[in-house]
């Protein structure tokens, strides 16, 4: 076992001692982990990774560990999150803009080399958002504040004044195109960041008349017309032919807040998997309910929940971004959200192995 040094306690974790053990808080992913052992002499211990200090130079200090133990632990420690290998200084530029991003990161790494890295990934990343309505305009704001630096948005639509209650937009801007009116807004989030708008409505032809750059990271769907249902399938298309992760960004409309499934090519369950499934599944549910049929019925639109569901597709996609995907919460589940018991209900949804799109066959 090769050791590691250069190793800091990380500033997210948590420690709380108890009578026979310690528990270790990680704050940003809110997993903990208890470990059986002197609490007194571990967190003596730990404040001597400051990440400069060798392990010999900790051994030095510390007489009650050799260095083979220390060895065995600092690893252990380092597997699990608690010690970050301090292997690359992070830039002054970084720090000070972003120390709280960096923070967050740490949590999702082992060196300060990978949390830089994750973030110049973030700044090289494409996002298609297609939809920047009341859920794809919030997502937008999200990931540029969080260091996304490419982004397509495909809308054909012009800001209204009923849109101005749950929408990322201004009196200012009615009239004016949504695509136009984001990027600009962004562009004062992160002057640096590169957007191609395409006005034009989701259909049939959309991907056969629009050349779109191979170097997508991510498509989110976000548009609903003429339903979420045909977006989707379209979009889902398109990503499972070209290997590209993507997001249905859900909504709060009929269902009252869905939260969009995140999908991995040939990794997680498919838009198709879940089509089945879930066919299967409302068939049972469905079973004796009569329908009610009102003409020309209309519902309305709720910001706080349609902000719910891009809060949380931004979420997933930041971690689709940084290539973290064991710690997706939106893949292989089916979510809705429920105002009336504050709950959400979550359906697993498993990858089916003879799906037509993604299946082994
Ligand atoms: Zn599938």
């Amino acid at each position: 076992m090769s050791a590691t040094n250069n190793l800091r306690f990380r500033q997210s974790v948590g420690v709380i001692p108890k009578a026979n053990s310690v528990e270790f808080f990680r704050a940003n992913i809110r997993e903990s982990l208890v470990l059986k052992i002197d609490s007194n002499k571990i967190l003596e211990l730990l404040q001597s990774f400051n990440g400069s200090n060798s392990l010999q130079d900790i051994c030095n200090k510390m007489n009650f560990i050799d260095l083979d133990q220390l060895q065995t632990l600092s690893n252990f420690l380092k597997k699990e999150f608690i010690l970050i290998e301090q292997d690359l200084p992070y830039p002054l530029s970084l720090t000070k803009d972003n120390y709280r991003l960096i923070n967050i990161l740490e949590d999702y790494f082992h060196s300060t080399s990978e949390v830089i890295n994750a973030i110049e990934n973030l700044k090289k990343s494409k996002v298609m958002i297609i939809g920047v309505g009341a859920v794809g305009s919030y997502i937008a704001t999200y990931l540029a504040k969080v260091q996304v630096g490419k982004f397509i948005f495909v809308d054909s639509d012009v800001v209204d004044i009923s849109n101005l209650h749950r929408q990322h937009y201004f009196e200012k801007n009615i009239g004016e195109k949504k695509a136009d009116v984001l990027a600009e807004h962004l562009k004062e989030i992160n002057n640096n960041i590169e957007i191609k708008t395409i006005h034009c409505l989701l259909n049939d032809d959309f991907f056969k008349l629009n050349s779109l750059d191979d170097d997508i990271n991510l498509i989110i769907n976000c548009a609903d017309q003429p339903s979420v249902d045909y977006t989707s399938k379209l979009i889902a298309k398109y990503a499972m032919e070209n290997n590209i992760p993507h997001i249905v960004g859900g909504g709060y409309n009929l269902h009252l807040t869905l939260i969009g499934q995140t999908i991995i090519p040939n990794l997680t369950a498919c838009f198709k998997c879940f089509e089945k499934a879930l066919y299967e599944k409302n068939l049972i549910d469905l079973k004796g309910v009569k329908k009610l049929h009102r003409e020309g019925r209309k519902l309305g639109s709720y910001p706080p929940l349609s902000g719910l569901a891009s809060s949380l597709a931004a979420l997933d996609a930041f971690k689709v971004l940084i290539k973290k995907y064991e710690y997706l919460q939106q893949s292989n589940r089916r979510i809705e959200f429920s105002i009336e018991k504050n709950n959400f209900t979550i359906r697993e949804i498993e990858k089916d192995p003879n799906c037509e799109w993604c299946g082994e066959s």
